[in-house]
């Protein structure tokens, strides 16, 4: 897949619509907005695009509407995007988002002026990648500019149909440095590069463990999904996380490896409990973990064993963490990962979702090279497969 794309410095677009897919998935409680991360995740674009005289055209899903719902609404984004812009942007309230309203809001732009459209979602064709709303979503605009990486990995209209139906179809910044991290590190990173994968299931990671051997130096394996490869290979586990359907693909993936000559890492020790609670933990003497026992975290052997791969890294990227991390006795080992990051000099990167939040809840956000905006899509990248939003648009 080329990741070469065009992007919105790319175009001229002073007085032209630009209809721009944003990620505006946010939390909401009461009709409040808890976490406003994506929105401004979202300034630089639209204000790149307002600044260069565009008359910028919002669009995003919320939540998992299926046809018009006033709990998933996209007004108090627009709120929260006035308040963030120091600017109106204006909310063009319309059940078939693209109905009689939002066309005459669109019609009395100025060059400059932002307007939000109702949660695509509430259009039952967007999901289903329709051509009769990506159509609609395309007789608005004169250009389309993706912004939302969580999305690209879906083909709906707003992220792929519309762009059979208008020219150009270029990326926004974030998108543009999404490429740039992700698409570097996995296709042509600076060596020693090492992957860490956590996280609950080794299921969930099967393409991306099978799609990473072939590129990295080392993978470090931990969290609940290195229990089911020590299980493989003749360990007890105890009550551990255990896929028990995915033994032989651990010992395939435990052979890829040797063959590759990569090195894989999976843990030498835990901190175990005999429940799934936050109480204080046992720490294990080996990769053993004695009947009634689960492990819960990594152990300081472990650690140090990670820190130690980790500090000869020149690119690292992390996905899951390796402990149940949301519990203060079983943090540790996903603070020392994060904190070897921190400290590594590396370019590092961080997967969406879980990691990214442990990453940030520990207070080490600010320390990465870059931390992905796209769970799913990040996790479908390093899985090596084309996501559909990104591959709709132009090529530079
Ligand atoms: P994922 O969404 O696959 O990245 O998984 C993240 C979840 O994995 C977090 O909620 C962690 O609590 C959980 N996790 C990590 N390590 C373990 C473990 N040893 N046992 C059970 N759950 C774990």
């Amino acid at each position: 897949m080329n990741y070469d794309k065009k992007t919105i410095e790319d175009i001229d677009v002073k007085g032209k619509k630009v209809l721009v897919r944003c990620d505006f998935n946010v939390p909401l409680k009461d009709g409040s907005i808890t976490d406003d991360t994506r929105v401004v995740a979202a300034l630089p674009t639209i204000k790149y695009l307002s600044e260069h005289g565009g008359k910028v055209i919002l669009c995003s899903h919320l939540g998992k509407a299926k046809g018009p719902d006033p709990k998933l609404t996209l007004k108090p984004v627009a709120e929260r995007l006035s308040e963030l812009l120091g600017k109106e942007v204006k909310f063009a309230a319309d059940d078939n988002v693209v109905g009689e309203n939002a066309k005459n809001a669109v019609a009395q732009m100025n060059d400059g002026d932002i307007i939000l459209l109702e949660n695509t979602r509430f259009r039952r064709e967007e999901e289903k990648n329709l051509d009769s709303f990506s159509e609609e979503l395309a007789s608005i605009c004169d250009v389309y500019v993706n912004d939302a990486f969580g999305s690209a990995h879906r083909a709906h209209s707003s992220t792929v149909g519309v762009t059979k139906f208008v020219k150009p179809c270029v990326c926004g910044f974030l998108i543009q440095k999404e490429l740039r991290f992700l698409g570097d590190a996995v296709n042509n990173p600076t060596r020693p590069f090492v992957a860490i994968l956590g996280g609950a299931k080794v299921s969930d990671k099967i393409k991306v463990i099978d799609n990473l051997l072939t590129k990295v130096d080392t993978l470090i394996i931990g969290g609940g999904m290195a229990y089911t490869f020590l299980k493989a290979q003749g360990y007890s586990i105890g009550n551990s996380l255990l896929e028990a359907d995915k033994l032989d693909y651990s010992l395939e993936m435990i052979d890829k490896a040797k063959k590759l000559g990569v090195k894989l890492l999976l843990p030498v020790d835990f901190r175990i409990a005999s429940e799934f609670k936050d109480v204080l933990p046992q720490v294990t003497e080996d990769e053993n973990i004695p009947d009634g026992f689960m492990g819960l975290d990594i152990g300081p052997k472990t650690e140090k064993l990670f820190v130690d791969a980790i500090n000869g890294a020149k690119t690292i990227i992390w996905n899951g963490p390796v402990g149940v991390f949301e519990f203060k006795n079983f943090e540790l080992g996903t603070c020392a990962i994060a904190k070897a990051l921190a400290d590594s000099g590396a370019t590092t990167i961080i997967g969406g979702g879980d990691s990214a939040s442990a990453v940030n809840n520990l207070g080490f956000g600010d320390k990465m090279t870059h931390i992905s905006t796209g769970g799913g899509a990040s996790l479908e990248f390093l899985e090596g497969t084309v996501l559909p939003g990104i591959a709709a648009l132009d090529d530079n």
